[in-house]
């Protein structure tokens, strides 16, 4: 097999062979036993690349398809349809520095045929350079079960201990809404356990994304809550092991924050007006530019800037609830009277415009058109594992209770990941 001699610009090239590439496992075999042994219909991206040159390369900055493609004799008439054809599929203006690319070129010819880019780790592009047909496919990927436990150390915070054992911050802020109303995450103690079970999807070893939660656990001062999933009218939700369900109507925190600065209080000192005033919401202080979450589905009522509320915005979830959350430093982007969000969705981020003395959000919530503090508030839950239910759920909670006994939490080492293959499961 003749080995293609690039002469150009282009610095990062690794000149492959169809057999070394995807032959790990073979590696002690020399390249003259590979070629008489081994079958030689071998596949890359798709791609039968018998009798084709591999070279595999990074896009260096300032890359254009014209610049990567001219040193391998790609007249500039088909680099330029190709440029043209690409753009529904993927547009080649977008072909960006040190992302990873391929040409394959005939042995017996020096005009290159294919052109593979990878936009992410999980996709690729493929363009035919002779059909000029252009698509884009996933790289088949791998899903793993990941099971994580961990301990709450002194002045931990669940992000903290979370995030030492590579949780990703997408399953950290689920598995925080999931106890959100049994658990209050800003008071933790040490000696607070957690455990989650959850998939990653994996390409070529790299973790490129994460499903929903299949199972978590929290420990809360001795206390144990458990978030057991099951399927209940088409509809998978966690459960407690008393079959409560732990959705609620509303997410307990419309954004990560660092305290509650100021709670609902009808005789407070406003500490911008200097009078007292009585102070009907809940104020979280937090980073300007964090992320305000609506805390249920609604309707945008209100999306506007007053001299007191700075940006705000207020959402009406039902005939009973509606909430607003104030001092915004920016609107969320297409939120505006009369769309629809769901819960959890972003709306704004955190500021200090209007009346306010530093960063934080006031989120305010009424209940029948009264002001109410929100921290009081009993949120109803939904609806508790039905009786026709009981049997199937009962089992699917043995089972749960004893994945969840596996899971280590070894205390000094605060370490216990276990992985493990599985097919793929809707995420929720
Ligand atoms: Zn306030």
């Amino acid at each position: 097999m003749a080995l293609l001699i690039v002469v150009g610009a282009i610095a990062t090239f690794q000149i492959l062979s169809p057999d070394v590439v995807n032959s790990d496992q073979e590696n002690d075999l020399t390249q003259d036993s590979l070629a008489s042994e081994v079958d030689p219909q071998i596949y890359l991206y798709g791609i039968n690349v018998t009798g084709l040159n591999i070279v595999e390369g990074t896009v260096n900055k300032n890359q254009t398809l014209a610049s990567i493609l001219s040193p391998f004799n790609v007249p500039y008439q088909i680099i330029d349809e190709i440029a043209k054809k690409s753009r529904e599929v993927f547009d080649v203006r977008w072909i960006a520095a040190n992302k990873k690319f391929t040409i394959l070129t005939p042995s017996d010819s020096s005009q290159a045929q294919f052109f593979i880019y990878e936009p992410n780790p999980a996709e690729y592009v493929v363009f035919n350079l002779d059909s000029l047909e252009i698509y884009k496919a996933e790289k088949p990927a791998e899903f793993r079960t990941k099971q994580v436990g961990g301990i709450i150390e002194q002045d931990q915070s669940l992000y903290m201990v979370m995030d030492e054992q590579e949780v990703s911050i997408q399953i950290i802020n689920k598995f925080a809404d999931l106890f959100g109303w049994s658990v209050d995450f800003q008071s933790l103690q040490k000696g607070d356990t957690y455990k989650v079970v959850y998939q990653e999807k994996v390409v070529d070893g790299q973790v490129v994304g994460v499903s929903g939660i299949q199972l978590a656990y929290f420990e809360h001062k001795g206390k144990p809550y458990h978030a057991i999933p099951f399927e209940q009218n088409g509809e998978l939700n966690f459960f407690d092991q008393d079959g409560n369900s732990l959705k609620k109507a509303f997410l307990r925190d419309p954004l990560e924050y660092t305290r509650i600065s100021s709670r609902y209080n009808l005789k407070r000192f406003h500490p911008v007006q200097k009078r007292y005033k009585p102070h009907l919401g809940t104020d979280y202080a937090a980073r300007t530019g964090t992320e305000i979450r609506t805390v249920g589905d609604g309707t945008v009522v209100e999306a506007r800037y007053t001299s007191a509320n700075g940006n705000y915005v207020k959402i009406k979830h039902n005939g009973t609830y509606t909430t607003q959350y104030l001092h915004m430093s920016k609107i969320g982007k297409g939120i505006k009277p009369g769309v629809r969000v769901q819960q959890g969705q972003v709306i704004g981020y955190v500021g200090s415009t209007g009346l306010a003395t530093g960063p934080h959000l006031c989120f305010r919530f009424w209940k029948n058109g009264k002001q109410e503090d929100w921290l009081k508030e009993e949120i109803p839950p939904s609806e508790p594992i039905s009786e026709a239910n009981r049997v199937a759920f009962e089992s699917k909670k043995m089972e749960s209770l004893s994945l969840l006994a596996e899971i280590k939490t070894s205390g000094s080492e605060n370490l216990a990941v276990k992985n493990s293959i599985s097919a793929p499961i809707k995420s929720e």
